[in-house]
């Protein structure tokens, strides 16, 4: 699948697209319709209204089919522009993204932006401005030396037991902080040779216990692919489990089928790790699908940028890490923004993140509490940062201080 390619007319009944009145906010009531292939799938009161406005002649199962959530991708301004008026900012930047991270959304998560002003989060992390096309001298586009970490196409091989395998470029939305915006959205696959060297060289090297199936989004592949892809991996003797990283659930909450779990559980332990970056992206129908995950047995983690003015404050993000536990989803990395071409305008500085980790611990549970890391320039891999608890450490003693400003004392033997 290639990211620009517009498939299909986005777009019917243009007539109607004049004007955006939906006040609903993004989780909105819904309601249930059953399908054949997938049993329960829901139409939210939201989506409703905007499958009314934008586009009148699909139906519900269409809507609810992810296929046609990806056909009909928004990927040019033109088509954009028909459902939101858009800012110079962001006009501009669209008309510059040539050779760039493409844009891309689902209708779906457009439901979730049409009606919104300028600086809304959700709007922010998938339509690019102009800022983005600012490069700062700290910027790079392989911040994290992937491809010098590369021994095969397709594998990155950083920490001695695991490895990274980016088995597609492809996503169904692209977030316009992705770090590895110099290589999603492009055209170079992998052929079939270089899957076979793939596995061959997780195959070889008997200390990868543990194999990280990422992108791209692997989910935007059919199910037979990623039934290749994790066969191939689970006959590997060594691997004890594999990993899956995919925004799906946040951006196609439709893709999480139950052809899909059946496809994924012949493979267990297979663990999910999933992307959310605002408490507004968890809605009905992510709900939904991040409970037929869990169902499905697939322990889920969540992992999260810190973006400036998307969530860079305690409040936001104890809102995101409780709803994500309602869901079943463990936070369990908040990243530092990734020193990527254009990112200044989303990066916060380490201290703010350091203050978020200091305004949660002790203020909710543990579980939603994620480790905060910076993934360090270079290709040093993920160095995690506490906020400073050791006050004093001798061989005596250790003085610590509590999230209260308690100081406490334990003895070191
Ligand atoms: S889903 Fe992940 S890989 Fe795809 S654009 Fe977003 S951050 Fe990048």
């Amino acid at each position: 699948m290639n990211a620009n390619n517009n498939e299909a007319s986005a777009f019917h009944g243009e007539g109607r697209l004049k004007g955006c009145s939906s006040d609903e906010e993004p989780g909105a009531k819904a309601v249930i319709l059953s399908q054949v292939e997938t049993p329960v799938q829901i139409v939210s009161n939201r989506n409703a209204d905007f499958i009314h406005r934008y586009f009148p002649l699909a139906t519900n199962e269409q809507w609810n089919d992810w296929k046609w959530q990806l056909r009909n991708a928004i990927t040019t301004l033109e088509d954009l522009r028909k459902i939101m008026p858009l800012t110079e900012k962001e006009i501009m930047a669209i008309k510059h993204l040539k050779g760039r991270l493409p844009l891309r959304i689902t209708p779906y998560f457009a439901s979730l932006i049409h009606n919104t002003k300028p600086g809304n989060p959700l709007r922010r992390i998938v339509i690019p401005v102009v800022e983005e096309l600012i490069q700062l001298p700290v910027e790079k586009p392989d911040p994290l030396h992937e491809e010098a970490y590369s021994p095969v196409k397709g594998i990155v091989h950083r920490y001695p037991d695991r490895v990274l395998f980016t088995v597609t470029q492809v996503c169904s939305a692209y977030c316009r902080y992705c770090t590895r915006s110099h290589s999603v959205g492009k055209l170079d696959k992998l052929g079939k040779n270089d899957f076979e060297k793939a596995f061959d060289y997780i195959r070889n090297h008997t200390e990868i216990r543990d194999v990280l199936v990422s992108g791209g989004d692997p989910l935007t592949m059919s199910d037979e692919m990623l039934d290749y892809i994790l066969k191939n991996i689970r006959n590997i003797p060594h691997v004890e489990i594999i990993r899956i990283g995919t925004r799906v659930p946040v951006v196609l909450p439709q893709r999480i089928t139950d052809k899909l779990i059946a496809t994924m559980r012949k493979y267990h332990p297979l663990y999910i790790s999933l992307h959310f970056s605002h408490p507004d992206e968890i809605t009905d129908e992510c709900a939904q699908a991040c409970n037929k995950l869990a169902d499905g047995g697939f322990p889920l983690g969540s992992q999260t940028v810190l973006l400036k003015g998307i969530n860079d404050n305690v409040e936001i993000m104890k809102k995101l890490f409780h709803k994500l536990l309602m869901i079943r989803v463990r936070p369990y990395y908040l990243y530092q923004c990734d020193l990527i071409p254009g990112s200044g305008h989303f990066r916060t500085s380490i201290r703010k993140g350091l203050e978020i980790i200091k305004g949660l611990r002790g203020y909710t549970s543990g579980y939603a509490i994620p480790q905060f890391v910076v993934d360090a320039p270079g290709g040093g891999g993920k160095i995690p940062l506490l906020p400073d608890y050791v006050v004093a450490h001798t061989k005596e003693k250790i003085v610590l201080r509590n999230y209260k400003g308690m100081i406490c004392e334990y003895p070191e033997i």
